[in-house]
């Protein structure tokens, strides 16, 4: 299989008023087309600036970040974000929010193209027929889903999902898990997903990077070799256990 993100040997410190602040450590992960890619560690471990070298908005101090055989070196377009806390533009619909990136990134296609690919991912998620509402007329989930769409809508070539679902109810949190295989099944795309939530890594995840230490390394790779339906009580799996106690 084609070898899409590919981190080799990224260390990177921030430099703090009170000197070097060594974050990550000698990283290496190989994310092949198409597969999930789950990132789970401790707060404070680095999955937030692993998300932004692999987006090109920093440059690591040393190794390298490819993307589709080229390597990183500035921001890219061909990358889709989404937040726990998705930034939603109040003065627009839902439809309107989630059609900003191909305003960007298309400009040449053609508003009843970019709508029609806007209603289709929003049903998809189940967000037929509030098309037209505003952000904040939604429910956190709700919003989560929209800011889902709009992450996928210009068909980045990677997704890149830090800790999407943190701000969620379980029970909501589960729903969304379902939501995001569902759109996999409908349109793969390839993404890394930064939680410190381990059953959510193991429901979502086609491989699991566990981060640990101080500065952070690869700790613990999982291939997670079960079938695509795996269910929710995969936590119970021996292998996701033995993982626990690394955390
Ligand atoms: P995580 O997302 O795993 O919680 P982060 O990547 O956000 O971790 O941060 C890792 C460490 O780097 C933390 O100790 C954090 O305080 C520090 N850090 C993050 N961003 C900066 C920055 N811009 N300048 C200095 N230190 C930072
Ligand atoms: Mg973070």
């Amino acid at each position: 299989m084609d070898t899409l993100i590919d981190i080799r040997g990224v260390s990177h410190a921030y430099q703090t008023r009170h000197g070097p602040l060594p974050v990550l450590d000698g990283l290496d992960i190989t994310v092949p087309q198409g597969e999930f890619c789950a990132v789970v560690g401790p707060s404070g471990c680095g999955k937030s600036t692993l998300t932004r070298l692999v987006a090109g908005l920093m440059k690591p101090d040393q190794g390298e970040v490819w993307l589709h055989g080229e390597k990183v070196t500035s921001p890219r377009k061909t990358v889709g974000m989404a937040f726990q806390n998705p930034v939603m533009l109040e003065w627009r619909s839902i439809l309107e929010n989630v059609i900003l990136p191909l305003e960007i990134v298309a400009p040449a296609m053609s508003k009843a193209e970019k709508y029609a690919r806007a209603e289709h991912l929003l049903e998809m998620v189940g967000l037929k027929g509030f098309e037209t509402k505003r952000p904040s007329e939604l429910s956190g989930g709700m919003r989560q889903r929209a800011s889902l769409c709009r992450a996928i809508v210009h068909k980045p070539d990677v997704l890149i999902m830090d800790e999407p679902f943190g701000a969620l109810d379980n029970f909501t949190r589960e729903d969304l898990w379902q939501t995001m295989r569902d759109l996999r099944s409908n349109e793969p795309f390839t993404a890394v997903l930064i939680t410190h939530d381990l059953r959510e890594s193991v429901f979502l995840g086609d491989q699991v990077v566990v981060l640990s230490g101080r500065p952070a390394r690869t700790q613990y790779l999982l291939e997670v070799d079960l079938p695509a339906d795996r269910g929710i009580d995969i936590l119970y799996e021996p292998k996701a256990v033995d993982m626990l106690h690394v955390l």
